[in-house]
């Protein structure tokens, strides 16, 4: 099996994969895509579940995007993961979805079928199983900041937590017109939190903006590299606060290392990561998925 497999290989995909011991019917398309860890959680699973297949990485560059998803149906694929920057494209290409991805504006999941693409955005959802697992809380308890709500992943855990009903959620971003413009749409749900707040990223700002938040979530990029600035000013971190960072870097990221240090309880990218897949599991085969051969193999990978 290669690492990563391209747009060309669709072309002459029986003999490309003519060899392989299970030939793919699931993959994860994204540029870059070679660091995805996305097999090394599925193919475990597929494995325990008796599914006779395998999956893997598929680097699609975004003018490949619309032409390959047929193709990959075509030769046989069940579904697929999208990763960065493809989700918008995925969120295009379903011809079923509901309105919570339509209003994350990104689809991270889609099974094929019968000349369908049925959609589903499994991130939102995931960081709730998330937070369940690693705190023992439910979202619909919990007031919730998030730091980075104006980006892809920020912007998809936000509409969720509005939509599960968490009482009070502060929207945190360095570029404040994406979180002005997100509460717009926001508001526009149904069901949703009571409060919904805008917060600047900045010291005084976040001092009021966290000082009545259970949860503190940082959805910015920032936190992969020990170099990187600190997402929240350390003082502003109480005991009292659950910590959920969404980036995964294998070590303790810096604002895990400050939550510690506050006495707060803090969760790494990994739960959401494994149970965004869990959930994608469920929706390709109508059957929960084995969580904790995919939880060791994502601990493995
Ligand atoms: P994205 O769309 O590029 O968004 C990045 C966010 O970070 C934006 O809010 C951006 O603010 C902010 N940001 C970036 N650099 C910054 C800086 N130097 N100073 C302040 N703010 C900065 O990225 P994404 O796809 O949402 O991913 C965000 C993080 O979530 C990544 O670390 C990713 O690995 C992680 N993630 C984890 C999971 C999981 O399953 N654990 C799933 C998805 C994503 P502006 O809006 O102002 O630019």
């Amino acid at each position: 099996m290669k690492a990563v497999y391209t747009a060309a290989d669709l072309e002459n995909w029986d003999e490309i994969v003519a060899d392989l011991e299970q030939r793919p019917i699931l993959a994860v398309i994204g540029d870059p895509v070679a660091h995805s860890k996305s097999p090394q959680m599925h193919n475990p699973a597929l494995r325990a579940a008796g599914i006779d297949g395998g999956y893997v990485r598929m680097h699609l560059r975004p003018e490949e995007v619309s032409e390959a998803l047929p193709r990959m149906a075509e030769v046989g694929f069940l579904g697929i993961n999208v990763t960065i920057p493809h989700k918008a494209a995925a969120l295009a290409a379903a011809t079923a979805v509901g309105p919570l991805p339509t209003m994350m504006g990104a689809v991270n999941t889609l099974r094929f079928g019968d000349g369908n693409m049925e959609g589903w955005n499994t991130d939102g959802p995931g960081f709730v199983r998330a937070v369940e697992e690693s705190f023992g809380a439910k979202i619909s308890d919990l007031r919730v900041a998030i730091i980075g709500a104006g980006g892809g992943a920020g912007r998809g855990v936000a509409v969720q937590c509005a939509a599960e009903k968490c009482p009070r959620l502060v929207l945190v971003n360095r570029t404040m017109s994406k979180v002005e413009e997100l509460r717009a749409e926001i508001t526009t749900l149904p069901e949703k939190s009571d409060t919904i707040e805008l917060c600047r990223w900045d010291a005084d700002s976040l001092r009021h903006g966290l000082s009545e938040v259970d949860l503190i979530v940082n959805a910015t990029s920032l936190g992969m590299s020990q170099d990187d600035a600190e997402v929240i000013p350390s003082g502003l971190l109480k005991a009292e606060h659950l910590v959920y960072d969404m980036v995964y870097s294998g070590g303790q990221t810096r604002l895990l290392a400050d939550a510690e240090a506050a006495g707060a309880k803090g969760a790494d990218g990994l739960p959401m990561l494994l149970h965004q897949g869990a959930i994608a599991f469920e929706h390709w085969f109508g059957k929960p998925a084995p969580l904790e051969e995919m939880r060791a193999g994502l601990l493995g990978a």
